[in-house]
């Protein structure tokens, strides 16, 4: 098969398209030929590599995709050859104590699809049967692959995570991210007032489209400030932030009393400064997740396939053209997913 292959760590150079053995499904997998994979950042951070991350080499990015079943392995019996479906990069034992209670995201040994086994930049991928989801006719694959990651990772923050309730207000720093698309238009859903910050008016015109309430571009105006305006210096009851040490100060006093913030990464950096004097003083909490367990997965698909919720997708791109696709990505200049087609 052809596959986008990884030899070592490094820029968009060390990634080449050419040729690899088509991996074949054990006993509870199915192989997926993909139609769509869509790109994260998170494929960014192991192609840079961090201390500690170990490879089989080639390695093969992707943690979102979606396809058709292509061979199945013994013991499999919600699939069968010819389903097409949307792929969960949640990778979990399914028998732990974690697993068990419905936390899988949170199992010990699991992991990311295309971080900790082979991914969805290929013609095929093999994933663990409980992995897929069959796809209504209605919904393409590219609009599959690019919601999968980014909107159960949005909705387990928000919802599961963060306990949103309807009549609530929302900050969410950044308008044009995969995560962001997905939290501006689930934060809408659940009923909360949505205030987005972006660094252009283009960005925040189609966050507006996308049910923000209120926008404010950084670029020409301190949001810090603009917020607490905004709210009549109340502050927000949930900031959404995933930039991280770059922006955490502010989005801490932007909160207002008894107020959350939600994180899922933090793409300027980790080591941001927090005042702990604002933690206990204004009764603030920090809540992270990563991923999401398969339940959200299922519920927050059903709502796009409903079309309550709607992949947000940039462009779709070949998957010779990766190395441009990793600068478009890298360059922030992308609003919503970057797929990528074999
Ligand atoms: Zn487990």
């Amino acid at each position: 098969m052809k596959a986008i292959l990884l030899y070592e760590h490094g820029g968009p150079e060390v990634l080449t398209y050419g040729d690899f053995e088509t991996p074949e499904p054990g006993y509870g997998e199915v192989q997926v030929q993909i139609k769509a994979a869509a790109m994260n950042r998170l494929d960014i951070w192991v192609r840079n590599g961090w201390p500690g991350l170990k490879l089989e080499y080639p390695h093969i990015l992707g943690a979102d995709g979606a396809g058709i079943v292509s061979a199945t392995g013994g013991g499999v019996t919600q699939v069968t050859v010819g389903d097409r479906v949307v792929i969960n990069g949640t990778l979990s034992c399914g028998r732990c104590e974690d697993c068990l209670a419905g936390r899988d995201n949170l199992c010990r040994r699991g992991g990311i699809l295309g971080e900790d086994r082979r991914g969805t930049y290929a013609e095929y991928v093999v994933v663990p049967e409980r992995n897929v989801l069959t796809l209504p006719e209605h919904i393409s694959f590219e609009e599959a692959a690019a919601a999968s990651l980014v909107f159960m990772t949005a909705w387990h923050s928000l919802i599961t995570r963060g306990n949103l309730k309807p009549g609530e207000s929302v900050l969410i720093v950044g308008a044009g991210g995969g995560v962001n698309t997905a939290s501006i238009q689930i934060a809408r859903l659940a009923g909360a007032t949505v205030y987005v910050v972006g660094s252009t008016d283009e960005k925040l015109t189609k966050a507006q489209e996308l049910g923000a309430d209120f926008v404010i571009n950084r670029s020409t105006e301190d949001w810090g400030k603009a917020i607490y305006r905004m709210t009549d210096k109340r502050g927000v009851d949930v900031v959404v932030d995933n930039v991280g040490k770059a922006t955490w100060p502010t989005s801490l006093r932007a909160l207002a009393r008894g107020g959350r913030l939600l994180t899922v990464g933090g793409t300027s950096g980790y080591d941001a400064q927090v005042g702990v004097n604002y933690v206990f003083g204004k009764h603030l909490s920090i809540i992270g997740s990563t991923m999401a367990p398969h339940a959200d997965f299922r519920t927050v698909m059903n709502l796009i396939f409903e079309g309550k919720l709607r992949a947000v997708i940039d462009r779709v791109m070949p998957m010779e053209e990766i190395a441009a696709a990793c600068e478009l990505l890298e360059s922030g200049a992308v609003f919503g997913k970057l797929v990528l087609t074999p």
